[in-house]
């Protein structure tokens, strides 16, 4: 699975790379990004930081 963030929704809070570090990580502009693969044992905390998005800029496709 992929995940993608929309970088102009994105207000940089950082929560999602404190959720799931292993998939999110800030850029140079402190925005985030989607790094890697969500694999199926990251999907579960992929999604947590998707849905804990304050700005619902995060989408999951398979
Ligand atoms: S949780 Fe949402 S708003 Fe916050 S850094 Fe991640 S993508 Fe951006």
């Amino acid at each position: 699975m992929k995940a993608n963030v929309d970088q102009g929704l994105c207000i940089g809070c950082g929560l999602c790379e404190s959720i799931c570090p292993e998939v999110f990580r800030m850029n140079d502009d402190n925005l985030a990004e989607a790094y890697a693969d969500v694999t199926e044992d990251l999907q579960e905390t992929a999604e947590e930081a998707r849905d804990s998005c304050p700005t619902d800029a995060i989408t999951i496709e398979e």
